[in-house]
């Protein structure tokens, strides 16, 4: 089957990306494998039967605050300028989510400035001594009614859990705002490549150096196909056959629909925190630009089986995940990138930074090995 410096186990950002980097950089040979038939991992986009382009993974929105991460992804893809903007259901209302100062007076019917603003949310926040959870990080800054209304639902459909539950990182995901400021991200660079994810994945895997292989499990080649090192992106739990346990991962199923009309929604995104067994609706023609008589939707729907989507931020999965940690850290020869082998809530961005940090760990690695 050939010999190859490294083998990279999952063709999403983190496997892309070092494939690209080893084969590019330092000339190794690279095999890339992938349990699915399609390259780009969770950001994969393709065309649905209408021929609309989707995210049967859901929904995916670049942005980054690193020029870094923007230029090298730059060199894949031209961008379409897009700023994200969502709207959640409330009170039969469809409001902007980050709560912005328009939230608060179309939900009360008020007309506050920003700085009236800043003094209501002062008079209705709890003090928190200390802020540990989603519950405390909402509930210390605009108080527990908009907590209720907007968080709360949405957070126990999404996890299965309460905020009080989960890391105050999750909830801070998503932070209010006294200015009317409607965008859902705030970074400096935010856009979709021009032609989709996969063709930007396509571009970055075709290096005569790297060959790719779908449809394929990395256990049942990784002995048969000689190599030096392993990049491992896929749970990390699974690499270590579950020896300390099951990591808990969130999962969802998703709903795509194509309808028979240009437009459905009036926001790419509309969040539905407590309402429906689904959170959230999007449609992607908003998101691509994409002109198209036919439009396409997809509703998400959380569950606690399926594929691993989420890693849940918990302490008690924390713990759990330091023991996958400690092993890791004591395994020669693999690397563990990404969202699921690094069990981190981590954005495309994150996983783009952090395969090109452990490019440079590896290249450091085999300069130090060829000039002892
Ligand atoms: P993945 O994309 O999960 O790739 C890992 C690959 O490894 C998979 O293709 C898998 O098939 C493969 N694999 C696993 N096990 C094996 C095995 N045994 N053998 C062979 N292959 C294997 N981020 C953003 O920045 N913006 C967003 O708007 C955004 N929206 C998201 C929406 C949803 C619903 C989800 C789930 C995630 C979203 N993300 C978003 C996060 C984004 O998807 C991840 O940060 C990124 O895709 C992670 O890349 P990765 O390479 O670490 O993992
Ligand atoms: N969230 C919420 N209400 C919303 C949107 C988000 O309570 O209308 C909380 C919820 O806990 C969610 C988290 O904020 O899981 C992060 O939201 P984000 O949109 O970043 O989630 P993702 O796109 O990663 O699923």
């Amino acid at each position: 089957m050939g010999s190859f410096d490294t083998l990279v186990v999952g063709a999403g950002f983190a496997g892309s990306v070092l494939a690209e980097r080893l084969a590019n950089v330092l000339g190794q040979r690279v095999l890339v494998v992938d349990k699915r038939a399609h390259i780009g991992g969770n950001a994969y986009d393709c065309c649905d039967a209408a021929g609309v382009l989707i995210h049967p993974y859901g929904p995916h929105l670049f942005h980054t605050n690193s020029d870094n991460i923007f230029e090298y992804l730059s060199k894949f893809t031209q961008w379409r300028a897009y700023e994200h903007r969502v709207l959640a259901s409330v009170d039969g209302q469809l409001l902007p989510m980050p709560i912005n100062l328009d939230t608060i007076n179309k939900l009360y019917g008020w007309s506050l400035t920003s700085s009236e603003a800043e003094k209501f949310f002062a008079s209705v926040a709890e003090h928190k001594a200390e802020i540990k959870t989603s519950e405390d990080v909402v509930v210390s800054k605009m108080g527990r009614e908009l907590y209720n209304k907007f968080y709360r639902g949405y957070t126990r459909k999404q996890w299965g859990l309460e905020p009080s539950q989960l890391d105050a990182s999750v909830a801070a995901r998503v932070p209010a705002r006294t200015n009317r400021d409607s965008r859902y991200f705030t970074d400096k660079h935010q856009a979709m490549p021009l032609h989709g994810y996969t063709r930007m994945f396509e571009k970055m895997l075709a290096h005569p150096n790297i060959e790719v292989m779908l449809n394929t499990d990395y256990r049942s080649v990784m002995h048969a196909v000689a190599h030096k090192h392993m990049v491992y992106t896929g749970p990390v739990d699974a690499f270590f056959d579950h020896r300390h346990g099951k990591l808990p991962y969130r999962s969802l199923q998703f709903r795509h629909e194509t309808l028979q009309q240009a437009q459905y929604l009036p926001a790419a995104t509309v969040n539905y925190p407590n309402d429906h067994a689904y959170t959230r609706v999007t449609e992607f023609k908003h998101i691509t630009g994409q002109e198209h008589a036919c439009t396409s939707i997809v509703y998400e729907y959380p569950s606690a089986s399926g594929e691993p989507y989420y890693p849940v931020p918990q302490p008690e999965s924390a713990a759990l995940y330091r023991k996958y940690e400690a092993e890791v850290e004591q395994l020669q020869g693999v690397t563990f990138v990404g969202r699921l082998a690094s069990y981190r809530y981590y954005n495309m961005d994150q996983v783009v930074a952090q395969a090109l940090t452990a490019f440079k760990t590896i290249a450091a690695a085999q300069s130090f090995s060829f000039h002892p």
